[in-house]
């Protein structure tokens, strides 16, 4: 059920967005190192470890360079409007419409009164790397909360 999610760039790096330019240099020179198709040695040398090797060094292009990285960011932030991150590193993610969209469905299925007794509406969410999918439920005053 779940729907194949872009990978995060700060993913592929390992990274967080709140990390400076010098953190994600670093973290690129690493796994540009431990993936480069040079250094494949014996039978190793699979399909899956060149395209690693090409998603890092993709996502390094578009964060080293303040322009793309501020543009990635943003469209980063429409994407996902809340976001919680997995155990296994990975991120849950709700945009905005699917807020907006189970919210307008509550709305309208509710009477006055069972909102103002605090109403709940949720979503099931997948985590973008593992299996592990959580329940993300709000208030229907908006107040996000998240439960497993
Ligand atoms: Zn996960």
């Amino acid at each position: 059920m779940c729907d194949p999610v872009r990978k995060d760039l700060y993913d592929v790096l390992g990274a967080s967005p709140s990390d400076s330019l010098q953190q994600l240099r670093h973290r690129y020179k690493q796994l540009a190192l431990k993936y480069h198709p040079d250094r494949l040695e014996g039978e190793h040398s699979s399909e899956s470890r060149v395209k690693t090797f090409l998603e890092v060094d993709a996502a390094w292009k578009i964060l080293s360079d303040q322009t793309t990285r501020r543009q990635y960011d943003m469209q980063r932030r429409d994407e996902y409007e809340y976001t919680y991150c997995c155990r296994c590193g990975g991120r849950f993610g709700v945009s905005k419409d699917e807020v907006e969209v189970e919210t307008q469905r509550m709305l309208q299925i509710h009477n006055d009164e069972e909102m103002h007794k605090g109403q709940h509406s949720g979503v099931l969410v997948c985590c973008n790397t593992c299996s592990l999918t959580i329940c993300v439920t709000w208030l229907l005053n908006q107040n996000m909360q998240m439960s497993k």
